[in-house]
C-alpha cells in the first residue's frame, strides 16, 4: 500500500481545498515559516484516526477547522481525504476489494468526526486497525513531529517500547487482542 494523495478542505490553515500528490521517494517539504507544513503532517496523521487534541497542537479536536483570518470568515468543517494505492491487495479484509481506497474524515462543529471508506459509513476503529495493519498510523514512528526525538529520549520504557511496536507492525495486533479480551 502506498499513500498517494492528500486532499485538505477547511483543516486549519488550508481553507480552500488544497491537493498534495505523493510521488514516489516524496522524502521532505520545504517552504518558509508558517506555510502550513506541520499542518499538512498533522492532516495525515488525523485522517488515519488521530484522536488527541494535543497531537493536533489545539485544545479540542474542533480547532483543525478553518478558524478564520483577517479577509476569510471560520468554516463549519473540515475534511481530509487520503488515497492509497492497494495494487498490493495488502489492505486488511474488508478494505480490500479495490485496487484504490479513498479514506475520508470530516468533522462538522458541534457534530463531531464521521469516516467513510471508499464511500461508505466505517468507524473510527476501523480506519485506525487499516493504517495500523499497515505499520504506519496516527502514532507512526514514520512521522515525526517537531521535538519528538527529545521527547524519545526522554520517554519511559513503556513509552518507547510502543514506538518500537509501532515500528515492528505489532500495534495492531495488540489493539485486536484487547478488544478480543473486552468482548
Ligand atoms: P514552521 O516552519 O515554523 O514549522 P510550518 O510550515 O510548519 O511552520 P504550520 O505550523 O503548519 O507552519 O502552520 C502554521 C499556520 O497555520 C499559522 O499561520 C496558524 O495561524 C495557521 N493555523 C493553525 N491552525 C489554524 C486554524 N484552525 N485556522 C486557521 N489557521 C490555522
Ligand atoms: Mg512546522
Amino acid at each position: 500500500m502506498r499513500f498517494t494523495k492528500l486532499r485538505l478542505n477547511g483543516f486549519k490553515s488550508f481553507v480552500d481545498p488544497t491537493d498534495l500528490v505523493i510521488h514516489d521517494g516524496l522524502t521532505g517539504v520545504v517552504g518558509p515559516n508558517g506555510c502550513g507544513k506541520s499542518n499538512l503532517l498533522e492532516a495525515l496523521r488525523w485522517v488515519m484516526g488521530e484522536n488527541r487534541p494535543t497531537a493536533m497542537r489545539g485544545g479540542g479536536m474542533e480547532d483543525v477547522i478553518f478558524n478564520g483570518a483577517a479577509t476569510r470568515t471560520a468554516r463549519n468543517f473540515a475534511e481530509v481525504s487520503l488515497v492509497l494505492d492497494n495494487q498490493d491487495r495488502l489492505a486488511p479484509a474488508g478494505f480490500n476489494d479495490q485496487d484504490q481506497i479513498e479514506v475520508i474524515r470530516r468533522i462538522t462543529r458541534d457534530a463531531g468526526s464521521a469516516y467513510k471508506a471508499n464511500g461508505k459509513d466505517v468507524r473510527a476503529r476501523d480506519v485506525q486497525m487499516l493504517f495500523a495493519d499497515a505499520s504506519t498510523g496516527a502514532h507512526s514512528p514514520a512521522l515525526v513531529r517537531q521535538g519528538q526525538i527529545s521527547e524519545l529520549i526522554n520517554a519511559k520504557p513503556k513509552a518507547r517500547r510502543r514506538v518500537l511496536e509501532e515500528a515492528a507492525g505489532i500495534s495492531g495486533l495488540y489493539a485486536r487482542r484487547h478488544e478480543a479480551e473486552l468482548k
